[in-house]
């Protein structure tokens, strides 16, 4: 069991509509009659009363209360709450453990509180804890582990074997930590597993907070060191190795979760939770994935570009894809195409696929690829060029053009230095020096 300080932090956002209003009719006083008030008291009552009553059955003055202080607490955490004691006073009980979705402490201490003989069963739904939060024991945490494929498995499916180490109920002492089976009553704690401490914060005025007590990690029980379990040492639980066998299947995605239900790691009392296979794809070097798309970049001449082209895709499941284009269509810097049914197969319904895009790049031929002769000839050819007149006069002037690659820092400042002299020798005169800027 994990502290009260867990149950403090009860998530009342009830997420789950449909299935708390069953519990509509479900609506009692316990908690009220806990603190001996009725559901019209006032929170200056409750509080006062809950004062009292924490006062009597505090395990340092009443250790033989058993359970009644944890039971003054909880009511009084609710119905101090204006919002837990709005959703208790629709829902009850019930509604408060259902209402217990996110933390694993909550349904466990409700249940120990109150799902055991002092108030009789409230439940009647059935063991199991299906889905929609309907869980009645404790979840352990899930184990997450990250594994990783590459886009080839994700096509084709794939299988791995995965080994986790996981904690196991210890098979010598079942789980009870001790050779005898007994258990010693915490004597910090008196068994309760809480630390209570009352804090004077003004006259009249105590504030109390609550903690695991650390010597019993919130349990109340302790083992004498001569009847630890020599397999566990007392811890209850051993360590294992397990194989889990992973089924990638056609389709999975980045990200994507597998789940082993109940392979995590086992505690007494404590549901196992799952163990979390995420899938996480290694980079591919062709292929970049997008949801059911594949997309590649191909790199054509201008050759290719120009009069048709073939070219082998070696796909994803080894097949050789032959992808081609007649003469007579031209393909432009840029263009993407399609291959229709080529992508990734969706999951679950492997047969249908996603599309291949192909990105092209056109690579141009060097300079002086060939005799001035043979461009001459290869001009002819081409479309004309678009029609030029030299114009006349003195506002004509014809300068050279250079290479020029913008991301090369030297061919920047080489320009700024240029604007710079223009700049001295007609603003400022030849005497005058500046120095270049950039
Ligand atoms: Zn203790
Ligand atoms: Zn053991």
């Amino acid at each position: 069991m994990r502290t009260l300080i867990k149950v403090l932090r009860f998530n009342l956002s009830f997420s789950n509509l449909k299935s708390i209003s069953l519990f509509r009719k479900m609506a009692d006083n316990k908690l009220y009659d806990i603190l001996g008030v009725t559901r019209n008291s006032s929170d200056n009552e409750i509080k006062k009363q809950y004062r009292k009553l924490a006062k009597e059955f505090h395990p340092d003055k009443n250790p033989e209360a058993g359970d009644k202080f944890k039971e003054i607490s909880y009511a009084y955490e609710v119905l101090s709450d204006p919002k837990k004691r709005a959703t208790y006073d629709k829902f009850g009980l019930k509604g408060m453990q259902e209402g217990a979705h996110d933390g694993f402490g909550g349904d466990d201490l409700l249940s120990h509180l109150f799902g055991g003989g002092l108030f009789g069963g409230f439940g009647g739904f059935g063991g199991g804890g299906g889905g929609g939060g309907m869980r009645r024991r404790q979840r352990g945490e899930d184990t997450i582990h990250p594994l990783k494929v590459t886009l080839e498995d994700m096509y084709n499916g794939k299988t791995s074997k995965l080994q986790l180490s996981k904690n196991v109920i210890c098979a010598t002492c079942a789980g009870k930590g001790s050779k005898s089976g007994l258990t010693e009553k915490c004597h910090t704690c008196n068994g309760c597993g809480l630390k209570v401490t009352f804090r004077q914060i003004a006259p009249g005025m105590a504030q109390q907070t609550q903690s695991r007590c650390p010597d019993c990690q919130g349990e109340g029980e302790t083992i004498k060191d001569k009847d630890r379990c020599t397999s566990c040492r007392g811890k209850k639980v051993c360590n294992e190795t397990k194989i889990i066998e992973v089924h990638v299947d056609k389709g999975m995605k980045e990200n994507q979760k597998i789940f082993f239900r109940g392979e995590g790691d086992q505690q007494p009392d404590v549901e196992a939770g799952d163990v979390v296979i995420i899938l996480q794809q290694k980079p591919n070097e062709q292929f970049q994935r997008n949801g059911n798309d594949l997309h590649v970049k191909h790199s054509l001449s201008l050759t290719e570009a120009l009069c048709g082209f073939s070219f082998i895709l070696h796909h994803l499941d080894g097949r050789d894809i032959l992808i081609k284009q007649p003469a007579g269509e031209v393909v432009k810097p840029g263009d993407i195409k399609a291959v229709i049914g080529e992508g990734m197969p969706i999951y679950k319904n492997p047969f249908e696929k996603g599309n291949l895009y192909v990105a092209f790049e056109i690579k141009f031929p060097e300079d002086h690829f060939t005799s001035e002769a043979n461009l001459k000839a290869l001009e002819t050819l081409l479309p004309p060029r678009p029609e030029f007149t030299m114009p006349i006069g003195d506002h004509v002037e014809e300068v050279d053009l250079h290479e020029f690659d913008p991301n090369d820092r030297s061919s920047h400042s080489g320009r700024g230095e240029a604007y710079a002299s223009d700049d001295e020798d007609q603003m400022h005169g030849p005497g005058i020096h500046r120095c270049a800027t950039q």
